[in-house]
């Protein structure tokens, strides 16, 4: 009797269903799992449970790969499953099964075994023994079994030796179901080695592997990228936490730009590169970035306060080396970007505003993404012994809007902590959001880098100077601004807001946002802040002069033409690239910001000229056309970068010489 095995890994985002390839690859190594199971394709597309459900019959065996964008919805299908087959056996694995398991089975009593930490030999293991007429699964380490609603924590979990002796699922064929029903924006998820040395106390990722680094073949990693490059995948996200640790990663990364240069694919890699930045991670980027293939390399951060990161045991870079790895990258024209997080222990208002700036002000002004804290089952910092040290208060949200016939994902986000009071909290997750719209997004970033270079005025006195003045003011283009900050403080109070969509729930934003993307639905809260600034631009550059004035913040007459500059540097929606733009000025700005040159008053005329933005110049301009100046202006949900976007770009603007200004 061939017995079926149904797999559940839920996800939002067009992945390749790794964890169901990589466990069913090397459990059907064995004979006696090849012989008795049917692997029916994997489910990993969020429909409305009825329909999934209607579609598992007789099953043998029900897998799921959990984490916390699919948890719910995997216990509420295993629910039901386990009503209509209570012979089957239902097996819950992945980073969102907790290490603490002792209530989890009472909570969830159709689910039978939970596998924790890597799950190749312990589902192997439960495979072989679930077709013995006694089985006897005590004898399996790294699981849970559920005895009556009690958890039974077996040994010490199996950990995979140093060379994974894990088969390509790629080179076997088993995506090829997804690749069949999936559209081309799929993205292949692709692991070179496992486990990570760092125990980062916000993170699950250290613990759950054991820190110890296992590596894939190397000529199994190459024949993959062949098989990839072959199968024209466009976007390949290397899984690893810290590709460019190993000496060999680079010669992986000139295999992925071998093949893209033979095949035209993949043409974008995605990478968490190894967090000490080091000469590979450099040589990987630089090959990637020659080629248009890099979204853009983490210079990693998390905080900027040392004691803060401390207090989360993340290794530390330490600003002076950051500055020192953000001058190299920028010397190649390699794109970079920062992630920040908010609510982190000990880290106080005064510590994270001033951590921005001092980013801005080592010339970091690309890329600075923030995300707030969200707790892990098990990641260190959720035990209760740390959630007392630091004081720490969360509440539990919506990930997302809930459709029809689906249930509620939730995830537990720090709003207070004892450094950081949830007043405090809102105020920072609002200038963030500010600061990507108007420095990140080009709005003010010129102009701010010029008071600070030329007047001493700190980037932290010109943003929360024009945010408080923002808040105030009863300006049309501010209104955005007081609109967010609304959003994040009903954010706080109202349990039912979804994190990831939240300005789905708020229909004013969604008309405003509904003419430029109709069918967009993860709007970042920045995004929306940007094209009402550019929607209202003229009020907000006059605002800004009037502010600069107020403030006392600078008299200085070259600031009309720098506004000037300013205004017409960024992407509108009526600019049209057959025609391009020419504009002049009686300062050499261009000059100035992009090409070293002194501040100079002599006249200075240009041509803009951009067809494209983006990485890899992936997104046409087209005047008056809001879905495209939307993508062109400030990208796409996901994958995102800021890279090449909100302004028109140096390496597109031509100076003009006088013959061409008369034309
Ligand atoms: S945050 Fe990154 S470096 Fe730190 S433990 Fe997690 S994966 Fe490792």
């Amino acid at each position: 009797m061939v017995r079926k095995i149904y797999f559940l890994c839920l996800n939002p985002i067009q992945f390749v269903p790794f964890a169901y390839g990589t466990l069913r690859s090397y459990a059907e190594k064995n004979p006696c799992v090849r012989e008795n199971y049917q692997w029916i394709p994997p489910i990993w597309r969020f429909e409305p449970i009825q329909d999934i459900l209607e579609r598992i019959a007789e099953p043998s065996v029900l897998c799921a790969s959990c984490y916390v964008w699919n948890h719910n919805h995997h216990l509420a299908l295993a629910r039901e499953v386990k009503r209509t087959y209570p012979g089957c056996r239902v097996v819950f694995g992945g980073p969102h099964v907790p290490a603490e398991s002792a209530s989890y089975f009472h909570e969830h009593p159709f689910v039978d075994v939970l596998v924790h930490n890597e799950g190749e030999l312990a589902l192997e293991a439960l495979l072989v023994e679930f077709i013995q007429e006694n089985p006897d699964i005590k004898k399996i380490s790294g699981i849970s079994i559920n005895q009556d609603g009690f958890a039974l924590q077996t040994g010490k979990d199996p950990v995979l030796p140093k060379e994974l002796p894990i088969p390509s699922p790629y080179l076997q064929g088993m995506f090829e179901p997804f690749f069949a029903e999936s559209s081309q924006a799929r993205i292949a998820l692709w692991e070179t080695n496992r486990g990570c040395p760092y125990s980062c106390s916000f993170c699950d990722w250290g613990v759950r592997t054991m820190n110890r680094l296992r590596l894939h073949s190397f000529d199994k990693a190459a024949r993959e990228i062949e098989y990839l490059a072959r199968k024209q995948i466009q976007d390949i996200y290397i899984t690893d936490c810290n590709f460019g640790i190993f000496e060999r990663d680079v010669e992986l990364a000139r295999l992925l730009v071998r093949a893209k240069k033979t095949y035209g694919y993949p043409q974008r890699v995605r990478i968490q590169f190894a967090k000490t930045s080091n000469d590979n991670v450099f040589e990987i980027s630089r090959m990637l970035h020659e080629n248009a293939m890099l979204w853009g390399t983490t210079l990693s951060m998390q905080s900027v306060d040392l004691d803060v990161l401390q207090a989360v045991n993340r290794k530390q870079i330490g600003i002076r080396h950051y500055q020192e790895l953000k001058k190299r990258y920028d010397q190649q024209g390699i794109p970079t970007y920062t992630e920040l997080i908010l609510g982190l222990p000990t880290e106080t208002r005064h510590t994270f505003v001033n951590g921005i700036c001092s980013l801005f002000e080592i010339g970091i002004h690309d890329d600075v993404r923030v995300f707030e804290l969200t707790l892990l089952p098990n990641a260190p910092l959720s035990r209760p012994e740390n959630r007392e040290k630091f004081g720490i208060k969360t509440g539990m949200r919506p990930m997302r809007l809930v459709s029809p016939g689906q249930v509620r994902e939730e995830v537990e986000l720090v709003f207070e902590t004892a450094a950081m009071p949830a007043a405090d909290m809102a105020y920072c997750l609002l200038f963030a959001e500010t600061v990507q719209a108007l420095h990140n997004g080009g709005f003010t970033r010129f102009l701010s880098r010029y008071l600070h270079q030329e007047h001493g005025v700190s980037f932290r006195t010109f943003y929360e100077g024009l945010l408080n003045t923002a808040l105030e003011s009863g300006k049309t283009c501010f209104k955005g601004l007081q609109r967010v900050r609304r959003l994040i403080f009903d954010f706080y109070r109202d349990p039912d807001m979804p994190q990831i969509h939240r300005l789905l729930t708020q229909p004013d934003m969604m008309a405003f946002l509904c003419g430029y993307n109709p069918k967009r639905k993860a709007w970042q809260i920045w995004t929306y802040l940007w094209l009402w600034i550019a929607e209202h631009a003229d009020d907000f550059y006059e605002s800004l002069a009037e502010f600069l004035v107020d403030a006392n913040i600078s008299r200085d007459p070259a600031i009309r033409d720098l506004l000037a500059y300013q205004k017409e540097l960024m992407i509108s929606l009526d600019f049209d690239p057959d025609q391009g733009k020419r504009v002049g000025y009686a300062h050499n700005w261009f000059g100035y910001f992009f090409l070293g040159e002194k501040l100079d008053k002599r006249e200075e005329h240009l041509l803009y000229a951009d067809r494209f933005m983006g990485v890899s110049n992936r997104f046409a301009l087209k005047g008056n056309d809001h879905l495209a100046f939307t993508r062109a202006a400030i990208g796409i949900s996901y994958p995102y970068s800021k890279h090449r976007h909100f302004f028109h770009q140096p390496e597109s603007t031509r100076r003009l010489l006088p013959g061409d200004i008369k034309e």
